[in-house]
């Protein structure tokens, strides 16, 4: 449908996300701080389908992404697809029933045991994790959105459903369409076990996954840092002009350079302490260094300082991977 009037973004309203057009046919859904969204997503027309990458942590925010591909691009099939096994990016899947959902065959393996309704014991992690939320040293407004996100899934739990990828891919695969062909790539895990992005080569644009924050912290703890930093530089060569982070504002190259160099900045803080002789188990997280003190997501930090430690522990606290 060429010619989307941006005015049928502006008269779609959802307190979970907030639409901003990239191009014509391109959509990024933004994640609100107070909303159910948490992750963001991206909607693409390809003519006769709509594609989804990433569905949000929910139904609430998945329910609303469903009616904003309507009011885009009209009643017409959904495809979907998801780009890691991480809750926040998937479980609103359950919103599109009848739709194929792509992904890598590493992220089919991570949700095929978890696939179906949420077992007894996830119930009882959330409340926990409530729990530990107030003990927490936290900005308030970052533990005002987990004290709802985390008692949003608490709600959520009896209707919540997992839904495996049942279209998986190894290295890419394409989507044709009459408006545009659509890639999901994968260059292996970083940020995850198994990251896909999406890449729209007529567009100049990338989705990227949890693969690129923007001025957000990311998350190491999951993944494997010296594979993401390879990752980005990969993304980078492909050439284009604008990313949709997993978590932040609509960026650009410059943000997966921000990224390589947030992570490359806490490996060498780790090199450094042990190098002094820190013990990692007791070893000083310190502070948030500029310019990433500013950043959301603050308490990703410290996870991410205290799993360099333990990674380099297991590895007899020799030096990390070379830069
Ligand atoms: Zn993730």
């Amino acid at each position: 449908m060429p010619g989307t009037p941006a005015g049928s973004a502006l008269r779609f309203a959802s307190p979970h996300f907030r639409l901003e057009r990239l191009t014509d046919g391109v959509f990024a859904a933004i994640a609100t701080r107070d909303g159910l969204a948490l992750s963001n997503s991206t909607l693409v027309d390809l003519g006769e389908e709509t594609l989804i990458f990433d569905t949000t942590m929910g139904p609430d925010a998945g329910a609303d992404l469903r009616r904003a591909a309507r009011a885009l691009f009209g009643e017409r099939p959904i495809v979907l697809a998801i780009s890691h096994y991480h809750w926040d990016h998937h479980r609103g899947s359950q919103q599109f029933p009848g739709s194929r959902i792509f992904g890598t065959l590493g992220t089919r393996e991570k949700l095929l045991p978890v696939a179906g309704p949420p077992t007894g014991e996830e119930r009882a992690m959330w409340e926990s994790e409530l729990l530990e939320l107030e003990r927490q040293e936290l900005p308030e407004a970052e533990r005002a959105m987990w004290r709802n996100v985390f008692r949003a899934t608490i709600r959520t739990l009896p209707q919540l459903q997992t839904i495996p990828p049942d279209r998986t891919f190894e290295e890419s695969v394409e989507l044709h369409g009459s408006n545009r062909s659509a890639r999901l790539v994968t260059f292996g895990g970083g940020h995850s076990i198994s990251d896909a992005f999406l890449h729209l080569p007529s567009d100049r644009t990338v989705a990227a996954g949890d693969l690129v924050s923007v001025r957000c912290h990311p998350s190491l703890g999951d993944g494997d840092p010296a594979r993401w930093r390879g990752i980005l530089d990969r993304m980078l060569a492909l050439g284009f002009d604008r990313v949709v982070p997993g978590h932040g504002d609509v960026g650009g190259p410059e943000d997966l350079r921000t990224v390589r160099e947030y992570i490359e900045t806490l490996e060498e803080r780790t090199r450094t302490a042990l190098a002094a002789g820190a013990d990692p188990a007791t070893a000083a997280i310190g502070p948030v260094p500029a310019p990433y003190d500013a950043w959301w997501l603050r308490s990703l930090f410290e996870q991410n300082v205290r799993f360099l430690y333990r990674r380099a522990a297991s590895e007899g606290a020799g030096p990390l991977p070379p830069k």
